[in-house]
C-alpha cells in the first residue's frame, strides 16, 4: 500500500520508521530533546490504526490531557489524508488517551466496586487533600502540642512521597525531609488516620488513583479483563513516571507485548514527585526481549542552540551519552542578556517579541519560560499595559479561587454526601455553622451510603434558621441530579451569591466568575466527568475550555518550564535565569536536586527552534515596595559556566534599547489584535 507508506513513513528517518513499523515486542525509544520521539509515537499509532488495530484497543499515556488530545488530533490528520481507506470514525473518543491518573479513574469508575468503592466516589485535588489532612491534624491535636509540627502542605508532600516511592515513612523522612524526622510517630498516626478517613468518606486523592488502579490489575478477574482489552500501550515522557506507574505498565502487559515507551533521561524533571529515571534504565531488564531504538538527529533547533544545550547538560553528574546535532547548521547564536532588574528585563523581552512579530513570527510561536509562576508577574503587568494578548500556562488559578472551590464543593457534596472535605467547606459557609457542627451534620447524612433527608428534620442554629430549609432543598435537588450541569451550577449560584458579600471582599467579580463557571461546565456531558476533569487536570487557562478555541487567535505563551515540557516555539525567552531561581534556592540543599534543576534548564533551552534568549536581572526587589532593604544583587545561573557562556552572544538589555528605540507598538502595527 504505497500511499500508506508515503503518508506515514516518508516524513520520518530510517530509525523512526523502524520504530513505527516495529512488531509487537516491547519497544523502548530513548532519545534526546527534539529528536522526534513524540512524532514517532504519533506515526506509530497511525500505522497501527491503518493496519486494523481497533482504536479502542490502543492506550496512549501522556503527561497531560492536552498532550494526549494533541497527539490523537495529529493521528487523525495523518489518517484523514489516506484516500480510499475505510477508517474508524472519531478516533479521539475511542483511543484511550490521557494521563495515568485519568485512565486509572476511568477503570475505577468501571470496576471500582471490586475494591469496595461506592459508585459516587469523588476525587480530591491537591488542595482538598491538604485540607483533609489539616482537619485530621487538628482532630489529633498534633499542631496544638507543638507549633513546629509540619504544615499541611509539608504533610501532604511527605505522604505523597511515601506513596509514590513505595518507601517506609522513616526512610522518606530521613532521605527527603530530615527536618521532620522527630515527628515520625505523629506523622505515622496522621497518615493512618488519613487513609482510613478517605475510605470512610469515599474519596480518593491523586495517589490513590494510581494505587487503586494497580490494585485492580492485581485482582485476577478484573486484571485479566483489562489486559485483554488492549493490543497496544504507548507511553510518552517515560522518564517522568514513578515506580507505581511502571508497575501499572508491567501489570497491564506482563510480557511487554504491544508496549512502546519513549523518553529522555536527560529531561527527567519530576523526581520531586517521586518519578524515577530507573524506569527507563530498567525497561530492558523488565522485558529482556525489548528492542531499543535511539534517535540522534534533532529536527527542532538550529545547531547554535543545540551547541549551547549540549554545553549546559555536559557537566551533569549522570552521564547522558546523547550529543544532539542538527542539519540546521546556520542560525543565530543564542543571546545571553544581562538586565539591570526585572523591569528592564520585561522591557527587553517585550521589545524583542514585538520585533520578531513585526518580522513575521506570530505571537503564539513565541514563548517566555520561567522557573516559578510568580516570575512572570512584572512581565504580565507590562503586557497588560501594552495590550499584548497572552496565555499563561501552569499558573492561572481560576479554579483554585476560594469562591470557585465553594461552588464546586456543593456539586461534589451532591455527588458524594460522604465527601468530608466538600461537606465541611459547604456547611461552614452558612451562618452559625462551624467545623464541629458541620461534622455532626455530615455524620447524620453519611449513614446508609449517604443522603440528605435527615437534614430536613433539623435546624442546626438559630442564625441559620432562615437559610437552612433553602439549603436543604438545594442539596436534595442537586442530589437528584436531574437538572443539566449548567442548571445545577446556576441553582448553586442563586443560593450562594447572596452569601458572597458576607464571606469575601470583591463580591462582584467573584459573582462574574461563577457565571463563567457555568459556561465552562456547559461543555461537559455530566457532573461526574466535569468534577473528575477539574480535579485531575485543571485547565491552565479558561481558554482551555473555550467552546471553540479560535485558531486564528494570536497570543503570546507564558509558561513555567515544567509545563513547557514536550513543546516547541520559534522564539523562546527564558527569564530570571539567576542563581537562586534556577537552580532554585530550595534545591541547593542537595546535589540531586541541583542535577534536576540542570535538566530543567536543559529542557527550557531545548524548546527553542530558531531564537533563544536567556535573560537574567542583575538585581531584584524582594517585594513590590522598592525600599532599599528589599534590594539584592543577583548572579547569573551557575549552569551558565564559562564553557556554556561561550555558546551565547552576551549583551546587556540596555544596549538593545538604543537600537530599536522606534519600534512600533503591536497595537498600532497590527490592528487585528
Ligand atoms: P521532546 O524531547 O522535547 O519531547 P521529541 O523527541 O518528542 O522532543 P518531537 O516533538 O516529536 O521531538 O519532534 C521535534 C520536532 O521535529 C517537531 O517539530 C517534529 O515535527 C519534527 N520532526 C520529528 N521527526 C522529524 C523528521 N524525521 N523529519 C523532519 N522533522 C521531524
Ligand atoms: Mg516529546
Amino acid at each position: 500500500v504505497s500511499s500508506l507508506e508515503d503518508l506515514i513513513l516518508k516524513p520520518l528517518n530510517p530509525r523512526q520508521q523502524e520504530a513505527v513499523t516495529h512488531g509487537t515486542d516491547p519497544l523502548l525509544i530513548v532519545a534526546g530533546a527534539g529528536t522526534g520521539k513524540t512524532a514517532t509515537i504519533v506515526h506509530r499509532v497511525a500505522w497501527l490504526v491503518a493496519h486494523n488495530v481497533p482504536p479502542h484497543t490502543i492506550m496512549l499515556l501522556t503527561f497531560t490531557r492536552r498532550a494526549a488530545e494533541e497527539m490523537v488530533r495529529r493521528v487523525e490528520t495523518i489518517l484523514s489524508r489516506l484516500s480510499g481507506t475505510q477508517l474508524p470514525g472519531n478516533l479521539a473518543t475511542r483511543i484511550w488517551g490521557g494521563t495515568f491518573h485519568a485512565i486509572g479513574l476511568r477503570f475505577l469508575r468501571m470496576f471500582g466496586e471490586e475494591l469496595g468503592l461506592p459508585p459516587g466516589f469523588t476525587v480530591l485535588d491537591r488542595s482538598d487533600a491538604e485540607d483533609f489532612i489539616n482537619v485530621i491534624r487538628t482532630d489529633l491535636k498534633l499542631a496544638t502540642t507543638d507549633r513546629r509540627f509540619p504544615k499541611k502542605g509539608t504533610c501532604a508532600d511527605i505522604y505523597s512521597r511515601m506513596v509514590n516511592t513505595c518507601l517506609p515513612l522513616r526512610q522518606v523522612l530521613a532521605e527527603f525531609f530530615p527536618w521532620c524526622k522527630e515527628w515520625h510517630d505523629e506523622l505515622d498516626r496522621l497518615f493512618r488516620e488519613y487513609t482510613a478517613r478517605k475510605k470512610e468518606s469515599a474519596t480518593l486523592d491523586y495517589d490513590d488513583l494510581l494505587l487503586a488502579w494497580l490494585e485492580l490489575l492485581n485482582k485476577e478477574s478484573v486484571g485479566s479483563e483489562i489486559r485483554k482489552r488492549f493490543r497496544a500501550i504507548l507511553v510518552d515522557e517515560y522518564q517522568d513516571t514513578n515506580i507505581i506507574q511502571a508497575n501499572i505498565l508491567y501489570r497491564l502487559a506482563p510480557t511487554g507485548d504491544g508496549v512502546t515507551v519513549v523518553g529522555d533521561d536527560a529531561q527527567a524533571i519530576y523526581s520531586f514527585r517521586g518519578a524515577s529515571i530507573k524506569n527507563i534504565l530498567e525497561f530492558p531488564k523488565q522485558y529482556p526481549n525489548a528492542r531499543i531504538v535511539t534517535l540522534e538527529q534533532n529536527y527542532r533547533s538550529t545547531m547554535p542552540i543545540l551547541t549551547a544545550a549540549n554545553a549546559i547538560i555536559r557537566p551533569a553528574k549522570e552521564k547522558f551519552t546523547k550529543n544532539l546535532w542538527s542539519e540546521k547548521k546556520t542560525g543565530e547564536k543564542p543571546w545571553l542578556v544581562a538586565a539591570l532588574d526585572e523591569y528592564e528585563q520585561a522591557q527587553f523581552v517585550i521589545r524583542r517579541i514585538l520585533e520578531h512579530h513585526n518580522q513575521g513570527t506570530l505571537l503564539r510561536h513565541q514563548a517566555v519560560l520561567f522557573r516559578a509562576s510568580h516570575h512572570s508577574l512584572p512581565l504580565e503587568a507590562e503586557l497588560t499595559r501594552r495590550g499584548i494578548p497572552y496565555h499563561k500556562y501552569g499558573g492561572l488559578k481560576f479554579l483554585e479561587a476560594a469562591h470557585i472551590k465553594d461552588a464546586l464543593a456543593f456539586l461534589r457534596l451532591a455527588e458524594n454526601p460522604r465527601d468530608l472535605v466538600a461537606g465541611m467547606r459547604v456547611l461552614c459557609l452558612l451562618p452559625g455553622i462551624g467545623p464541629a457542627k458541620a461534622r455532626k451534620l455530615l455524620a447524620a447524612c453519611s449513614v446508609n451510603g449517604g443522603h440528605f433527608d435527615p437534614w430536613q428534620e433539623i435546624t442546626p442554629s438559630p442564625t441559620a434558621a432562615d437559610i437552612w430549609p433553602q439549603f436543604v432543598q438545594l442539596m436534595l435537588h442537586l442530589a437528584e441530579g436531574k437538572a443539566t450541569l449548567p442548571a445545577q451550577l446556576h441553582q448553586i449560584r442563586v443560593f450562594y451569591e447572596p452569601l458572597l458579600p458576607v464571606l469575601y471582599d470583591n463580591p462582584i467579580p467573584r459573582a462574574k466568575d461563577l457565571e463563567q463557571l457555568e459556561q465552562i461546565a456547559s461543555r461537559f456531558k455530566d457532573r461526574q466527568t466535569f468534577l473528575a476533569q477539574i480535579a485531575l487536570d485543571p485547565p491552565n487557562s479558561t481558554q482551555d475550555f473555550a467552546a471553540n478555541p479560535d485558531l486564528n487567535d494570536d497570543y503570546l505563551v507564558l509558561s513555567t518550564i515544567h509545563s513547557a515540557k514536550g513543546l516547541e516555539w520559534d522564539v523562546v525567552f527564558i527569564i530570571n535565569a539567576t542563581d537562586g531561581n534556577i537552580p532554585s534556592d530550595m534545591a541547593t540543599g542537595s546535589p540531586e536536586s541541583i542535577e534536576e534543576e540542570r535538566r530543567l534548564f536543559y529542557v527550557a533551552v531545548t524548546r527553542a527552534k530558531r531564537y533563544l534568549y536567556v535573560c537574567y536581572p542583575q538585581s531584584y526587589y524582594t517585594t513590590s515596595s522598592l525600599s532599599w532593604q528589599n534590594y539584592g544583587i543577583a548572579l547569573k545561573s551557575r549552569f551558565l559556566t564559562p564553557e556554556a557562556t561561550q555558546c551565547f552572544t552576551s549583551i546587556t538589555a540596555q544596549s538593545m534599547e538604543a537600537d530599536d528605540a522606534d519600534l512600533p507598538t503591536l497595537a498600532r502595527r497590527n490592528t487585528a489584535l
